[in-house]
């Protein structure tokens, strides 16, 4: 039996995504094991993070710095807008290297079943954000689900009365299928392959 400690470090990374109690405890001894080489890198490193973590005012990005790497980067075309549903999409299409226009993360997706509301979502900034002007295109790349197409079709009905162009993601994702989970060929393939709403 491991002490209390060792135990409650094990159910905390436990509830982390992909891992479940017996990687956790797996985990947990190997960090005990290399406690100089490997513990403390990872105590200094989530430190370091937790101090510095901002959501950015602009994007909803989150890193260390506000604005956020990609809203600072003056290299990147502020007249396209790729929206998307969590922040975990913006890391996996910013991976694919293929967008070069600035994000928007929405926090969540519509959801009735959920009670997820337009209003619970940051709807009202992105439309602002476009209200300002200087965008012309704005790209849906909402998940391959119910919920999310539903959600990119309410865009798409907000964004109507603004002159830009909107776009979403190709069709040849999988259906059910989160942009998180897609390999970065098919992203940038449905990225490349985009085509306008309605
Ligand atoms: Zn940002």
């Amino acid at each position: 039996m491991a002490s209390q400690e060792i135990e409650n470090l094990a159910s905390a990374l436990a509830r982390l995504p992909g891992l479940g109690p017996r990687s956790a405890r797996r985990a947990v001894l190997w960090l005990l094991k290399r406690r100089e080489t490997a513990l403390d890198q990872l105590l200094g490193a989530m430190a370091e993070v937790r101090d510095k973590l901002v959501e950015c005012p602009t994007c909803g990005n989150i890193d260390t710095r506000a604005p956020c790497g990609i809203c600072a980067d003056h290299r990147r075309d502020p007249r396209a807008i790729c929206v998307v549903e969590d922040v975990s999409d913006l890391w996996a299409l910013d991976r694919a290297k293929l967008f070069t226009g600035k994000y928007h993360v929405l926090g969540g997706r519509l959801s009735a079943l959920d009670g997820v509301r337009p209003e619970d979502l940051t709807i009202g900034a992105l439309l602002e954000r476009v209200g300002q002007g200087g965008v012309d295109e704005v790209v849906l790349a909402m998940n391959a689900t119910l919920e999310g197409q539903t959600t990119a079709h309410y865009l798409a009905e907000r964004l109507e009365e603004f002159p830009v162009r909107v776009t979403q993601l190709a069709h040849g994702l999988p259906v059910g299928g989160e942009l998180d989970y897609l390999d970065e060929g098919t992203l940038a393939q449905a990225l490349r392959a985009r085509r306008p709403v309605g």
